[in-house]
């Protein structure tokens, strides 16, 4: 069977990239295709990634808080027992409750989605090995790849996602190990040890680089996290490469190699996460039918206007250059479409955010200190602690600051960097402030209601311009 209209823009993956790009494309009175082969819409982020470790991280934290945080604040709490079983379901509820609302706003917005495996046969034509059997074939004026990414393997563990697992397995582990060895310190490696920490296994984090968050965070801010994340019993192994690992035995062996002169050791924990990194997934596309190449990472390589060699083929998202984030992949999906139909987009790559779901979070935008410095680029730095802040006084919730980063000259924002509560949120204003080239000034002269942790930002800011009122 094949469907007999050219579409005027075939999606092969209904990820946070493909999805976004439909249902924007749908709107503008295109006729669209999406193709998925998971199941569900939403891709890692809904399924996976983002929505799921969320439910997690939350939910780990209220239990943590009702166990560890409650009594000095006067609250006495009886028997406080973990369920498991219904904290995962919490997690699916979530799951299928977005997932889902993205089917209905594919279907509201006119998009024809078809369950399958999507391969190029030529620049225009696609199969698609359907998931309920048997295939099709559908035509695009435009397609767009936006088949994600994986976790890379570490070589010579297999992964079984029970005992090796990538973040897929730590989202679905079905009893709490005693212990737990987490492969890489970034993001993901960083907020599943706190979860699995959280419900009481010893985990010890290994990292190859000298400092945590994987890239973009700031040192001082990786710093403080690392401490803080240390006060809450997790293990750090810094400047220590894996090398090699083993599981025929009953717990899972690594040998580690420590970079700046300790001495090779061999670990072991009941489960290992293994979390270096993530690939771009091209695999079962059929990039050999119509000639494409891929850069040495494995990306998809694309213009400013995210177009393949081929013109009318276009790729966003994990798939290609630029940081591996939901919220990246949405601003290009919209771009993408704005470009076919009115020839001009715009995604500005200086003013991501970037969220960490630890406790406390960590969050920022714009430039790290070691990245100005490390261009030569003059600045200066403006911090307030919120030990100094009202509301997380009131809160008993004092760890962390906000930290600035402005140009000398002119006193516009570079940087903003936070750890705190609700640095995730906070980090709005920073990024609404870099994006219209606000100064430190702009923002310290805006007024904030009090009690808010976001006087904090606005204190940062007078500390960069002048000085804070608290500090
Ligand atoms: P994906 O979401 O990977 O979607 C690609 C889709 O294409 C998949 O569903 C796949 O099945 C489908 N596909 C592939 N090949 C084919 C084919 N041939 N035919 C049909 N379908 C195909 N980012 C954030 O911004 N915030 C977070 O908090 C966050 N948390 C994360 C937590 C974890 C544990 C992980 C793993 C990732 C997290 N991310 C987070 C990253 C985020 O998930 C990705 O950046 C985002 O999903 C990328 O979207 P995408 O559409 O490019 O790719
Ligand atoms: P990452 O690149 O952020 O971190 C991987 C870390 O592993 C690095 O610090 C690296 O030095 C270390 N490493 C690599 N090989 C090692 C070895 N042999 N031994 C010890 N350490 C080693 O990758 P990730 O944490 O796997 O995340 C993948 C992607 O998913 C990232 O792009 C991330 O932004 C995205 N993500 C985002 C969020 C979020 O926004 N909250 C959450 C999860 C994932």
């Amino acid at each position: 069977a094949s469907s007999s209209e050219e579409k005027d823009l075939v999606i092969i993956g209904g990820g946070v990239a493909g999805y976004v790009a439909a249902i924007k494309a749908g709107q503008e009175g295109m006729k669209v295709t999406c193709i998925e082969k998971r199941g569900t819409l939403g891709g890692t982020c809904l399924n996976v990634g983002c929505i799921p470790s969320k439910s997690l991280l939350n939910n780990s934290h209220l239990y943590h808080q009702i166990l560890h945080d409650t009594k000095h604040r006067g609250i006495e709490v009886g028997d406080v027992k973990l369920n498991l079983a219904n904290f995962m379901k919490a997690k699916d509820t979530a799951v299928a409750g977005l997932t889902k609302g993205v089917e209905y706003l594919l279907m509201k917005n006119g998009v024809e989605y078809i369950k399958g495996a999507g391969s190029f046969i030529n620049e225009n034509d696609i199969r698609v090995a359907l998931n309920e059997g048997g295939e099709t074939t559908v035509r695009g004026k435009n397609i767009l790849i936006a088949t994600g990414s994986e976790a890379t393997p570490f070589p010579g563990l297999e992964i079984d996602e029970t005992r090796v697992i990538t973040s897929t397995g730590a989202i679905s582990l079905d009893k709490i190990p005693e212990t737990m060895i987490v492969i890489g310190g970034g993001i993901i490696g960083l907020e599943m040890a706190s979860v699995w920490s959280r419900l009481g296994a010893k985990v010890t984090v290994v990292e190859f680089l000298g400092q945590i968050g994987g890239p973009g965070m700031d040192t001082e801010i990786a710093k403080a996290t690392q401490k803080l994340l240390k006060k809450q019993g997790m293990d750090f192994k810094l400047n220590t490469k894996v090398v090699s690992g083993d599981k025929s035995g009953e717990k899972v062996t690594l040998d580690v190699d420590a970079a700046k002169g300790g001495k090779p050791e061999t670990l072991n924990a009941d489960v290992v996460l293994v979390a270096i990194g993530r690939r771009p997934y091209t695999q079962g596309l059929g990039l050999e039918n119509i000639g494409m190449e891929l850069d040495e990472r494995g990306r998809v390589i694309i213009d400013s206007e995210y177009r393949t060699k081929i013109p009318h083929i276009r790729c966003v998202g994990d798939a290609t250059f630029g940081p591996m984030l939901a919220h990246k992949a949405e601003e290009e999906a919209v771009a993408i479409v704005e470009y076919i139909k009115k020839g001009y987009g715009h995604v500005n790559y200086g003013c991501i955010p970037s969220v960490m779901y630890t406790y406390p979070e960590v969050a920022w935008v714009g430039q790290s200190e070691q990245e100005l410095k490390n261009q030569k680029i003059p600045y200066r730095v403006g911090t307030f602690p919120f030990s100094a802040n009202s509301r997380a006084k009131t809160n008993l919730d004092t760890d962390g600051l906000v930290k600035m980063l402005a140009d000398p000259q002119t006193d516009r924002l570079l940087g903003v960097h936070i750890i705190g509560p609700n640095a995730g949120e906070m980090i709005a204003e920073g990024t609404l402030a870099l994006e219209y080239g606000a100064s430190t000034e702009d923002i310290a002269r805006t007024c904030h209601a009090h009690p808010t942790l976001a006087e904090a930002f606005k204190e940062a800011a007078m500390a960069t311009s002048s000085k804070a009122i608290h500090f």
